[in-house]
């Protein structure tokens, strides 16, 4: 494995079981400061198990985790400096917009003020301004998923963790929303951890793709030499690469 300076994100030797099934084995990967990593795999291959053991929302059966340099393998969600947008909006039904975006900072105790420069922010960069004062029911799709990744973007973090978050879009929205993260990430320069099943979605966004299968990384690199050069045939399958 190529070594990477002070990543970001370091993985080292992650293994997760459920009871006697092993769903990542000894997995070890390296996210470079301000890099948009995308973990590619078919359903049910460990992306969102992955994910979640970043996030701090699963435990880990064995090995270690770092961001910024911290081990943060034992740390609390909220403590490990990660914002986390999902595929279902995960918004909270009965708070207004605003509400949905300031909750967590408040809870957190950030200052007013703070905050609510925060939220124009958000709002400007997400172009969500006209949309503040609205329940998520009266939001499209689209619209909502934007909420969604707000929330992740007041947190003011710098490590994005995105779970399939356009999977439940339509193909419009979706290719709309492909070109705005990738505008978002150009403009923060923040680290992203990006799961899908969408080869399209992968080739368009990463800077190098982690393709998964069985709980195991299969090859990462840029998207073209994956695609040029895939190391076997499930990998060359699964990108669709000339045979
Ligand atoms: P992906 O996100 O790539 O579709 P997941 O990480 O959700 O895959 O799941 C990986 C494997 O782990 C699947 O075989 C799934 O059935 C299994 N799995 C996921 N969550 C649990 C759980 N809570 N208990 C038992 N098995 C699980
Ligand atoms: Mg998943």
């Amino acid at each position: 494995m190529t070594r990477i300076e002070n990543p970001s994100v370091s993985i080292q030797d992650l293994s997760l079981n459920f009871g006697a099934v092993s769903v990542l084995e000894t997995l070890s990967i390296d996210v470079a400061e301000g890099e948009f990593i995308v973990l590619l795999g078919p359903s049910g291959c460990g992306k969102s198990t992955l994910l979640n053991c970043i996030a701090g929302l699963l435990d880990v059966s064995d090995g270690r985790i770092f961001i910024k340099g911290k081990n943060v393998t034992w740390e609390e969600p909220k403590d490990r400096g990660i914002g986390m947008v999902f595929q279902s909006y995960a918004l909270y039904p009965q708070m207004t917009v605003e509400k949905n975006l300031s909750f967590g900072l408040r809870v957190a105790g950030i200052p007013r003020d703070e905050i609510a420069k925060r939220i124009a922010r958000a709002a400007e960069i997400l172009q969500i301004e006209p949309l503040l004062q609205r329940k998520p029911s009266a939001l499209s799709g689209g619209q909502r998923q934007r909420v969604a990744i707000g929330r992740a973007l007041v947190r003011d973090v710098d490590v994005f963790l995105f779970d399939e978050p356009l999977s439940n879009l339509d193909a419009k929205l979706r290719a709309e929303l492909r070109v705005e993260i990738k505008l978002l990430h150009s403009k923060l320069q923040n680290t992203m951890i990006y799961v899908t099943h969408d080869q399209i979605e992968a080739m368009t966004l990463a800077d190098r793709i982690a393709v998964m299968k069985g709980g195991v990384i299969q090859q990462l690199d840029a998207p073209q030499t994956i695609y040029n050069r895939p190391v076997n045939r499930f990998v060359a399958g699964f990108l669709g690469s000339p045979a």
